[in-house]
């Protein structure tokens, strides 16, 4: 497995469910995730369960969207997507879903400090080099190294990820003070831009604030804190808060890419799970979600298949249509959040307000059902 993030872990312990000698490396020294939340929707609490990865979380009560004037547009159903889908929403916090996984596949066979740099591959191995020049064998690899996967890149060799034109900073705050009951989200829709705050576990606020802006994650000269009063200081009084309540150096911020969805992920004996094989916007809050639902598909892949070959192959069956409607629809997702002009933006506003609940409960079927 090379990577161990979400992604890399939740894949390494399912295939030990399937019997599979799992080694793990990971680049950095220490198994760690940043300072964010995430929403968790049934196809990854369902996953999880299946790998029987235990996680402190929220559940979530309620979504609110809503104007960035703070006039409602559309409220979640949550008790009927849990009915549906037989499981809840819940809120983490993304170092507690990687303790949790890390918590289960343990320290035997991980590997701290340790950079795929290249692997080879012939009918009987895989061989994967390491950045300290050291070369290790085995039956297959998993490319799990995130968006920008050299895996990938040696496997399909299509190129860098596409930058959207819009940037992400996030942070967390303690609740005290600010009004976001616990297991609330709002999301908040302007002109090209959106914000959302999510109360998570431990009595802290999530947040996420999007804009259009030219690559490069640079902070002006007053710092993110200042970009971001900048373009939210008009907006709802729980926006301004949180910004405001935000220790400067704990924002983070990430330039928004995906690819154009790929009809397969493996080649031979190397395959690739999570973020490696489907980049995706975070609009529809799907990307861990789907990488676990990766590392489920895998693992009884590998239980029900008679060799590798068949193994991607039925992983492949299970995944790929599926992952790629979920990049195809955060996406579009995030192009709609792009539009500036007032009218459209009204228009779009409305229609989201105008969705009768079959309707969108029928869009969650096709990312969220099993
Ligand atoms: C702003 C934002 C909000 C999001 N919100 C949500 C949400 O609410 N819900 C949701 O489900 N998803 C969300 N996502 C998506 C989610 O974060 C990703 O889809 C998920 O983290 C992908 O996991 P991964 O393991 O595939 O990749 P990563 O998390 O990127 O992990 C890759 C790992 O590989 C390691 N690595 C890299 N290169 C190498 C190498 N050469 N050798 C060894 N190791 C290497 C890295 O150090 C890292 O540990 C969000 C994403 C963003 C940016």
């Amino acid at each position: 497995m090379a990577g161990g993030g979400i992604g890399g872990l939740a894949t390494a312990i399912a295939l030990r469910h399937a019997g599979l000698d799992v080694e793990v490396f990971e680049r950095s020294s220490e198994l760690s995730e940043v300072g964010a939340g995430l929403m968790i929707w049934p196809n990854g609490t369902r996953s999880l369960h299946s790998l029987g990865v235990e996680i402190h979380a929220l559940k979530v009560s309620r979504i609110l969207l809503s104007t960035w004037h703070g006039r409602s547009i559309l409220e979640y159903p949550m008790h009927t997507i849990s009915e549906r889908y037989g499981s809840d929403v819940a809120f983490v916090h993304r170092r507690a879903l990687h303790a949790g996984l890390a918590a289960n596949f343990g320290k035997e066979g991980l590997h701290l400090a340790a950079e795929v740099s290249d692997f080879e591959q012939d009918e009987t191995d895989v061989r994967v080099r390491l950045t300290d020049g050291s070369v290790v064998s085995g039956d297959v690899l998993v490319g799990a190294e995130g968006l920008r996967s050299g895996v990938r890149r040696r496997l399909l060799g299509d190129g860098d990820p596409v930058y959207l034109g819009s940037t992400v900073w996030r942070g967390i705050v303690k609740s005290d003070g600010l009004a976001l009951p616990a297991g609330h989200g709002i999301n908040w829709f302007g002109r090209g831009a959106e914000f959302l705050a999510f109360h998570i576990p431990d009595d802290q606020i999530y947040w996420g604030g999007v804009t259009k802006e030219p690559r490069g994650e640079k902070p002006g000269p007053g710092g993110h804190k200042d970009d971001l009063l900048r373009r939210f200081g008009a907006w709802p009084q729980l926006v301004r808060g949180v910004i405001e309540a935000t220790d400067p150096g704990a924002i983070l911020r990430n330039d928004m890419y995906d690819r154009p969805p790929v009809k397969h992920w493996s080649a031979g004996r190397v395959t690739l799970v999570g973020d490696a094989a489907h980049p995706m916007t975070p609009n529809q809050g799907q990307g861990a979600c789907q990488a676990l639902e990766d590392a489920v598909a895998l693992g009884e892949s590998f239980k029900g298949a008679a060799g590798v070959a068949e193994a991607f192959a039925l992983y492949e069956r299970r995944r790929v249509r599926r992952a790629n409607r979920v990049v195809t629809m955060s996406h579009q997702a995030t192009r709609g959040v792009q539009i500036e002009n007032q009218v459209l933006c009204a228009l779009r506003d409305g229609f989201i307000g105008l969705l009768p609940q079959g309707i969108l409960l029928r869009t969650l079927d096709s990312t969220v059902a099993a």
